[in-house]
């Protein structure tokens, strides 16, 4: 009956605030094969850091971040951190 770590849920997901859509977490780096199998649900971009801009439109201030979170909606595939 018992099966070890199966019931460990490391597949954290958000919904994407453009269409509500699954959105699944982007790793960066090096990753482990075992790491991978933890998280079934996330991009890994490997070493390909994705910086992207953002503008706030109330100051106009440019802000650059990492992405972290990818919508897995093909048709709207937002990125955002
Ligand atoms: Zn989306």
């Amino acid at each position: 009956m018992t099966k070890n770590g199966a019931t460990r849920k490391r597949s954290a997901t958000r919904k994407c605030p453009v269409c509500g859509h699954e959105s699944w977490r982007i790793f960066y780096g090096m990753v482990m094969p075992d790491v991978r199998e933890q998280y079934p649900k996330a991009e890994f971009a490997g070493c390909v850091i994705t910086l992207e801009q953002r503008i706030y439109p109330d100051t106009g201030k440019v802000e650059w971040g990492t992405l972290g979170w990818v919508c897995q909606d093909q048709g709207c595939g937002h990125r955002w951190w």
